[in-house]
C-alpha cells in the first residue's frame, strides 16, 4: 500500500524526441534544448526538505531523456513513491529496471504512439525496454491515444505488443486534433470501436498486473470509455488540490493545479513552497485524470472507474485539461500562465 501525504504532477522538462500530432506541446516546445534546473541530488534534497512523503508523477516532454534519470528515480524512491509517463525510447529504462525498487513505483504509463513509432522504427526498442521492466515486476501498462486512425486498426495495434502479454489501452483523445475537437468529434462507429478496443485490452491486464497494484493509477485509462460523451464540469466542485495534489514545473515552481498566479504555492528548490489546507471550490482547468481523483464527485456521478477491483483505493492522476472542448485553449496558454507566475 502506498502511504503518501501529497501527489505532484511533475513536468520535469518540455523536450521530447517524438512529435506526436496530438501532443499538447507545440513542435517548437518539444524541440527546446533540454534545461536542467537541478541535478538529481538537488531535486531529492528539495523534496525531502518538505518533510512530506510524496507520490511524484513524472512527465514531460519525455522524462527518460533527462540526464541521469534513473539516478533521479533511485534517489527519490529512497523515501518517496513515483510513477512516470514514457515513450520508452531511451536506454535509461534499462537502468531503471536494474537499479530502482519496483515496490516504490505506483505505475509506469508506457505511451505507444504508433505513428511516430512506425516512422522511427522504434518497435523493437519499445518491446525490449518494456520487457526489461515487466520482467522485474515493475507495474507497467501501455496506453495509446485513440485517434481515428488507431481506432480503425486496433486489432493490428493490439497484436504489436502481443509478445509482452499486455495490450495498449485506448486513451481518450482530448482537445484539438486535425481540425476537430475530441472526444466530441468521435463518430458513433469510432465510439463503438473504442469500447471494443478497451474491453479487449483490459482483459490482458487481469492477473499479476492488477494484483500487484496497490491503488488505481492516477492516469487511470482503465475506464476511459465511460467518458466518450464527456465529463461533468469541475468548476465549482470542492477540490483538495493544493493540499493533497500540486503541479510541479521544470523550474521547481509549484501550483495548486493550473499554472496561474492565483494558484502559485512557492518554489520547491528555494524552499518557499507551502501547501494549502483543506478543500476549496475549483476555479481552474487541469488534467482530467487528476481532477477526477482529487475533486469531489459531481452529484449523481461516479468518481471512480469500476472496471476493476483494486486492492486499495485512496479516498478520493500527456496532460489533457478539464476545459470544455468549446473553450479549449492551446498549451501555449498554460505556458504563458506559467511564465507569468514565474
Ligand atoms: S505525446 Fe508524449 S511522446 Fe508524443 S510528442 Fe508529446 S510528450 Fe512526446
Ligand atoms: S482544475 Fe482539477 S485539480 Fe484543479 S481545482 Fe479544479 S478539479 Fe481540482
Amino acid at each position: 500500500m502506498l502511504h503518501y501525504d501529497i501527489e505532484a504532477d511533475w513536468q520535469l522538462l518540455n523536450t521530447c524526441n517524438y512529435r506526436c500530432a496530438y501532443c499538447s506541446f507545440s513542435p517548437a516546445t518539444l524541440g527546446e534544448k533540454l534545461t536542467v534546473h537541478a541535478e538529481p541530488r538537488e531535486w531529492s534534497r528539495a523534496i525531502d526538505r518538505t518533510g512530506l512523503t510524496w507520490l511524484l508523477h513524472i512527465t514531460g516532454g519525455e522524462p527518460t531523456i533527462y540526464p541521469r534519470f534513473a539516478e533521479l528515480c533511485r534517489l527519490l524512491t529512497a523515501k518517496h513513491f513515483i510513477s512516470f509517463n514514457s515513450n520508452l525510447t531511451h536506454p535509461s529504462a534499462l537502468d531503471i529496471a536494474k537499479h530502482v525498487d519496483p515496490s516504490r513505483i505506483s505505475y509506469i504509463n508506457a505511451g505507444f504512439h504508433p505513428e511516430e513509432r512506425e516512422l522511427k522504427k522504434g518497435l523493437p526498442t519499445f518491446l525490449k525496454h518494456a520487457y526489461s521492466l515487466i520482467a522485474r515486476n515493475f507495474p507497467l501498462f501501455i496506453s495509446v491515444v485513440a485517434t481515428p486512425d488507431v481506432l480503425s486498426r486496433f486489432d493490428e495495434i493490439i497484436g504489436l505488443t502481443a509478445t509482452l502479454g499486455i495490450a495498449p489501452l485506448p486513451k481518450l483523445l482530448r482537445g484539438p486534433y486535425k481540425g476537430k475537437h475530441y472526444p466530441a468529434a468521435y463518430s458513433a462507429e469510432e465510439k463503438m470501436a473504442f469500447r471494443e478496443f478497451a474491453a479487449k485490452a483490459c482483459k490482458t491486464y487481469n492477473g499479476p498486473f492488477l494484483q500487484g497494484l496497490t491503488e488505481r493509477p492516477s492516469i487511470d485509462v482503465f475506464g476511459d470509455e465511460k467518458y466518450l460523451d464527456g465529463v461533468a464540469p469541475f468548476r465549482g466542485r470542492m477540490c483538495i488540490a493544493g493540499e493533497r495534489f500540486v503541479s510541479l514545473r521544470p523550474n521547481g515552481n509549484v501550483y495548486r493545479c493550473q499554472p496561474k498566479q492565483t494558484n502559485y504555492l512557492g518554489n520547491l528548490l528555494d524552499c518557499s513552497f507551502r501547501r494549502l489546507n483543506g478543500k476549496s471550490p475549483c476555479d481552474s482547468y487541469y488534467c482530467f485524470y487528476f481532477c477526477l481523483k482529487f475533486a469531489d464527485a459531481a452529484s449523481g456521478a461516479a468518481n471512480e472507474s469500476d472496471t476493476f477491483a483494486f486492492s486499495h483505493r485512496e479516498p478520493d492522476e500527456t496532460r489533457w485539461r478539464n476545459r470544455p472542448m468549446s473553450a479549449a485553449a492551446s498549451m501555449s496558454d498554460v505556458e504563458q500562465d506559467a511564465k507569468g507566475a514565474a
